[in-house]
């Protein structure tokens, strides 16, 4: 990945969180405060400003400026909890351009940072029940000789089954988890999200 596929990506999932922001405000009004949309679409936007005309000269230095404009921009949970992703995950790539495996390490970081941070743990019904799986499958791919692009692809694949397997688990993090079972039934706004950020990648990455 050079510094022109990082930043097809970034505007990548910007597009598609303005296109989804709807559908992502709707699964957050059923189990949360109707926001996750809104507040997507808030981050992302200013993301593209920050990154235009920014002297951002290696892939680290983009994903790091997207994370830490996420962490301003973003009340919520999921502003701070990317925001956080995208920092660990830059602060990992350091060169003008990320192999396939440096970019798996970056992914992990980021995971590693949500974890840190939310302190969720799989089958909490959150982002990280797409995440996880997503990063699995991203390593899984390369181990079995696929190159980047494969390895983007199986990453968001996992992810969506792991987004449609948030649906019966009860929330035990987050705002959805104040309504104990009364979550089941209901796809994660944060995994659906998670969704979009994989197949931004696997579009940006696309051979
Ligand atoms: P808020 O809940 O503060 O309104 P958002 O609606 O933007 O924030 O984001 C909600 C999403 O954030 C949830 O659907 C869930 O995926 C994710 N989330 C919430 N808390 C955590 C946590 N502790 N760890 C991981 N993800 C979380
Ligand atoms: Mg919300
Ligand atoms: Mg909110």
């Amino acid at each position: 990945m050079d510094t022109d596929a990082a930043l097809t990506w970034v505007r990548g999932i910007a597009s598609a969180v303005r296109r989804d922001a709807d559908q992502l405000t709707q699964l957050d009004s059923a189990i949360g405060d109707a926001d996750h949309g809104v507040n997507m679409q808030r981050g992302f936007t200013a993301v593209e400003t920050a990154l235009d005309g920014a002297d951002l000269p290696t892939v680290g230095a983009i994903l790091v400026k997207t994370g830490t404009t996420l962490v301003s921009t973003v009340g919520g949970a999921a502003g701070p909890l990317y925001g956080s992703a995208f920092r660990a995950a830059g602060k990992q790539l350091a060169g003008p351009a990320a192999t396939a495996e440096q970019l798996l390490a970056a992914l992990r970081a980021g995971l590693e940072a949500v974890q840190k941070l939310g302190a969720a743990q799989p089958a909490d019904k959150t982002m990280i029940d797409a995440y996880s799986p997503g990063v699995d499958a991203f390593e899984k791919a390369l181990r079995g000789g696929g190159d980047l692009t494969d390895a983007a692809r199986a990453a968001w694949t996992a992810a969506e089954e792991g987004m449609r397997a948030t649906i019966p688990m009860i929330a035990r993090k987050g705002r959805a988890s104040y309504l104990g079972p009364r979550s089941q039934g209901h796809q994660d706004p944060g995994a659906t999200s998670t969704v979009l950020i994989f197949r931004a990648l696997a579009e940006a990455v696309t051979r």
